[in-house]
């Protein structure tokens, strides 16, 4: 999971990618941080790799990376929530399942026959 988290955030912005493109030596970053770092430069490189690209590549939202992150980061907050939720409710949840356990029993078929 931890690792799945380091391949949807931006290497710039430290942050999860917002807007990922895709640049063509397969690193993704947020539109904005890579948009920001290249008009910097004169020749747009990889932050991460130090590949260089000439002209400047057009960049694309990668969809199916936005869709990625949008799942991933999800299940995240569902995990968080989860584990929030088990906290705050402790032991009880767990007390009031045995409780239902240990109600009597209703009168088997054997008793029923034996009063006839
Ligand atoms: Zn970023
Ligand atoms: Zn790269």
């Amino acid at each position: 999971m931890a690792e799945a988290m380091d391949s949807i955030s931006c290497s710039i912005c430290l942050e999860i990618l917002k807007d990922p493109v895709t640049i063509p030596c397969g690193h993704n970053y947020c539109m904005d941080c890579i948009k920001c770092y290249w008009d910097q430069l004169l020749v747009c490189n990889c932050p991460q790799c130090r590949q260089t690209f000439t002209p400047r590549p057009v960049l694309n939202k990668n969809t199916v990376m936005a869709d990625l992150v949008e799942t991933l980061t999800e299940i995240n907050t569902k995990k968080m929530q989860e584990v929030r939720h088990k906290a705050a409710v402790g032991d009880s949840e767990g007390l009031s399942k045995m409780k239902v356990v240990s109600l009597p029993e209703p009168n088997t078929r054997e008793e029923f026959l034996k009063c006839e």
